[in-house]
């Protein structure tokens, strides 16, 4: 199970600006990377549609899904993770959020504005940690 995700600092920036672009709106995509043993390792990101086009609420379509899934696989990668921003909300998951979590194995990300949080469903909720990696 994926306790610990590690994110490059301009995937994070990416994230964060997607997220801004798209207020009101709830912005989402997918992280692919590397899974090694507890940690996930991203390496690419994927922004998606917001196709509910909702302030409190996302859903990607399957096509987008389908889409990412086979880019991950092309590249000899997973999908790590998912994020999505709550520009209304707290950076905890929404009762919808859990029924969707409950049916994934990646890492769901909840950014607001700068602060970001990781989750996993391991027989509940579970927040995991998130390291974004500043280069040098
Ligand atoms: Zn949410």
């Amino acid at each position: 199970m994926i306790r610990k995700i590690t994110i490059p600092k301009d995937l994070f920036e990416r994230m964060v600006n997607h997220s801004k672009e798209e207020e009101p709106i709830e912005a989402c995509g997918f992280l692919i990377g590397d899974k090694v043993d507890d940690e996930a390792v991203a390496s690419h990101i994927l922004p998606a549609d917001n196709i509910l086009s909702s302030p409190v609420l996302f859903e990607i379509s399957p096509e987008e899904i389908y889409k990412a899934w086979i880019t991950a696989e092309k590249m000899g990668k997973d999908v790590v993770g998912v994020y999505h921003s709550h520009p209304h909300g707290g950076l905890t998951p929404s009762p919808r959020d859990v029924q969707f979590m409950r049916h994934s194995d990646f890492v769901w990300l909840i950014l607001k504005g700068k602060r970001i949080r990781g989750f996993i469903w391991d027989n509940g909720v579970t927040e995991i940690l998130v390291e974004i990696l500043e280069w040098s």
